[in-house]
């Protein structure tokens, strides 16, 4: 039931708040869920409902809920020391340490870190870097930005023009100019009329293909994420990266990889470009950094880059206010610690991702799945009207968001892109909590087949 108090602020919302990536009329008419309370993988709303997060938040809560040593850290920071900045020759201590310790852990060409507020924040770095880099090589005509369609790398001007997501393009005015976009690796939705080795192939040559178009000579980086997230948990075929590492090396093109999602040990390493074993020049990171306790961001700068920025660039003209912010740093750094410590990677390396991969593919029977495909503990499911062909469902239908609504009412979170369901749950889920987890799922679609019939 829901209480007065939930009630009030349903009201106050509908009347005051506009929420992200959200139809503010849609919303008003139906209302929110207001969330309240939380612990380890579960959530609870302001009607008494245990909710299991399936998607960590906005894939960040990786360590789970209710960490008391994140809150600790944060309050004594905020004793010690609430705020101070990075700029003008000052920093702070959490900010040092955190930057060590990130360092420490990234592949052992990254040496230094910038940090940011979010995951837009560190690819709006990323574009005036990369471009910064080329002008100071005696290059300043290599300025394309080569992203993918349906690739995510945030809400900023620059972060969604290094996106290719249509709708977003669409709306705001133009996007920065020189960035452009090839197709996505996404076997499933685009590529089933070829094996997803040959598919996989197929797309390094789009990125061939268009650098050509536009001369290796005026193309400055390649942007993905090692796993597509928000564009609906792509796992790109095995020939993917190697054949677009090998492309990248050819034109002397840097690569950015947004480990936004995937880093912090989504895929069973600690980023996902250690997984699918690239040699970034760029990482943005952000979400997982600091569990989504507090928002916090950073761009970690392989040494080629780096070495250039610092000896030939004198002073960069970018920052944030909040760049490596005292308290948000304490918290990334114990949220770290306690990763270490506990070994979380490898448990979703060793135990928990190949644990989800058989449950998760156990899915793959129902009437509606055409596909059920995991890496580490990122999924998705893949709704067709027709498992043979894998056509999809009439658009209208809009069936992924009919689904996602029936597992709230379910118990669980997950989330739709189109008629892909998508997971993330925190890496501190258990087996019994993943298999909940899988069992809620194949309820909330049996449901969902029976709506539809
Ligand atoms: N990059 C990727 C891969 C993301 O998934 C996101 C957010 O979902 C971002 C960047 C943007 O991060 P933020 O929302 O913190 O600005």
């Amino acid at each position: 039931m829901t209480s007065p108090g939930a009630a009030r602020l349903k009201e106050l919302d509908r009347e005051h708040h506009l929420h992200p990536f959200t139809d503010f009329k849609a919303l008003g008419e139906e209302g929110s869920r207001i969330i309240v309370d939380a612990e380890g993988v579960y959530i609870q709303d302001a009607d008494g409902h245990r909710i299991l997060d399936g998607m960590a938040g906005l894939w960040c809560v990786n360590l789970g809920y209710g960490r008391q040593e994140l809150v600790d850290a944060a309050s004594e920071q905020l004793t010690q020391l609430p705020y101070y900045n990075n700029f003008f020759k000052t920093t702070h201590p959490p900010a040092v340490e955190l930057a060590e310790t990130l360092c420490r852990l990234a592949p052992a060409h990254m040496n230094r870190v910038f940090f940011t507020g979010s995951g837009s924040e560190a690819n709006d770095t990323v574009l005036r870097m990369v471009r910064r880099y080329w002008a100071l090589k005696g290059q300043p005509e290599k300025q394309w930005i080569i992203g993918r369609e349906n690739g995510y790398h945030g809400s900023t001007v620059a972060g969604m023009s290094l996106g290719g997501m249509a709708p977003m393009h669409e709306q705001g005015g133009p996007c920065v100019p020189g960035i452009t976009h090839i197709r996505q690796p996404y076997w499933f939705g685009e590529g089933r009329d070829q094996t997803p080795e040959a598919f996989g192939r197929a797309c390094a040559e789009a990125l061939e293909a268009r650098i050509q178009e536009l001369g290796s000579d005026k193309v400055a980086a390649f942007i993905a994420e090692p796993v597509q997230g928000a564009g609906g948990a792509i796992i790109p075929p095995d020939s993917y990266w190697p054949a677009i590492k090998e492309v990248l090396e050819r034109h002397q093109i840097l690569l950015v990889v947004d480990e936004v999602i995937c880093g912090f040990g989504r895929l069973g390493e600690w980023f996902g470009s250690v997984h699918y074993d690239l040699k970034p020049d760029l990482m943005p990171i952000a979400k997982g950094l600091s569990s989504g306790y507090l928002p916090i961001g950073g761009v970690l700068v392989g040494d080629r880059v780096a070495e250039t920025l610092i000896d030939e660039g004198g002073e960069f003209y970018h920052g944030f206010t909040y760049s490596g912010h005292p308290v948000c740093a304490a918290v990334a750094l114990k949220n770290l610690e306690l990763m270490q410590a506990e070994g979380v990677v490898e448990r979703v390396r060793d135990d928990l991702g190949p644990y989800l991969a058989t449950r998760w593919k156990s899915l793959e029977s129902h009437p509606l799945i055409g596909e059920a495909r995991s890496l580490g503990l990122i999924g998705a499911l893949e709704i067709v009207a027709d498992k043979d062909s894998g056509k999809r469902f009439d658009k209208s239908l809009a069936v992924g968001n009919l689904c996602r609504d029936i597992c709230f009412e379910t118990g669980l979170v997950m989330r739709s892109v189109g008629d892909t369901m998508v997971i993330s749950p925190p890496l501190v889920i258990s087996h019994d909590e993943i298999d909940e987890l899988v069992r809620l799922a194949r309820e909330a679609l049996d449901e969902t087949l029976r709506r539809l019939t």
